[in-house]
């Protein structure tokens, strides 16, 4: 069985509207739906956002539900030129930018675990790339083209890249540039992903981050964000995971 992760609201609502048999288990605060997508049992859950949720997140998904893989689906800020409003980018590599236990340590490195940037599951990752194929030659059944327009968004694209996490909101060219100085393979930058990823390695839990860009972390962001989370974020993320567990 999937579980499925958002930050957001936003991301959920279209799930939980189409489902009537949702039963919910509320665990630590957080509200876990059992339901079917597709006719497919599923566990999805509002992490809220920043590492430490998601990390526990991730962790009653995996010893409390019994999940076999997890997604995490939501947006993102792109820092680079690969990725633009309304891209999807699936995670390849997540590292935390906002990790730092030097001297004991080199910069970035998860102390102890000896990793900086750990791989999503390959499986997951091929999966996820073929649902967002074809959720956009099926953009249409779950976007309004208008909304699209609106945000000024044409066709998106995939990217398959690096992400990475902390606990900021990235809202301006120096922060960005500072963590592609040090992470210059990064694409997008949000505050879930690397955490989620850990927890998954040490758990041995096949995963994937699923995220649309939402802004370009940079002084725009804090307008284009909120712009995309009302107009199109939750129908990608729901059009999406109809696709994978179709
Ligand atoms: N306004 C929201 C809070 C947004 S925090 C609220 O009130 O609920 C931003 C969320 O989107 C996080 O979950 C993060 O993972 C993602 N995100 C999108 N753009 C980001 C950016 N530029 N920097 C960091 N996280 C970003």
């Amino acid at each position: 069985m999937i579980g499925v992760m958002a930050a957001m609201i936003e991301e959920l609502e279209c799930y939980l509207k189409e489902s009537d048999h949702a039963e919910k288990h509320v665990v630590a605060g957080r509200e876990y739906y059992e339901l079917k997508i597709n006719d497919k049992p599923a566990i999805v859950v509002l992490s809220g956002i920043g590492k430490v949720a998601a990390a526990s997140t991730a962790t009653t998904l995996i010893h409390k539900f019994g999940v076999s893989k997890i997604l995490f689906t939501g947006v993102a800020g792109s820092i680079s030129d690969k990725a633009h409003i309304g891209d999807l980018v699936i995670g390849e590599h997540y590292a935390q930018h906002d990790l730092d236990a030097s001297p004991f340590f080199p910069k970035y490195e998860i102390p102890l675990l000896g990793k900086t940037l750990i791989k999503a599951c390959e499986e997951e990752m091929n999966a996820v790339v073929k649902a967002c194929e074809a959720f956009l030659i099926n953009i249409e059944k779950y976007v309004d083209r208008k909304d699209l327009e609106s945000i000024g968004l044409s066709t998106p694209k995939i990217v398959v890249g690096d992400i990475a996490s902390g606990d900021q909101f990235i809202k301006s060219k120096q922060q960005s540039d500072a963590i592609l100085e040090g992470l210059p393979t990064t694409v997008a930058v949000e505050m879930e992903g690397a955490a989620v990823a850990q927890v998954c390695y040490e758990n041995d839990m096949p995963f994937c981050v699923l995220r649309t860009i939402s802004d370009s972390a940079n002084e725009d962001a804090l307008v284009d964000f909120p712009k995309f989370i009302k107009k199109v974020s939750s129908r990608y993320s729901y059009g999406i995971l109809k696709e994978l567990l179709n």
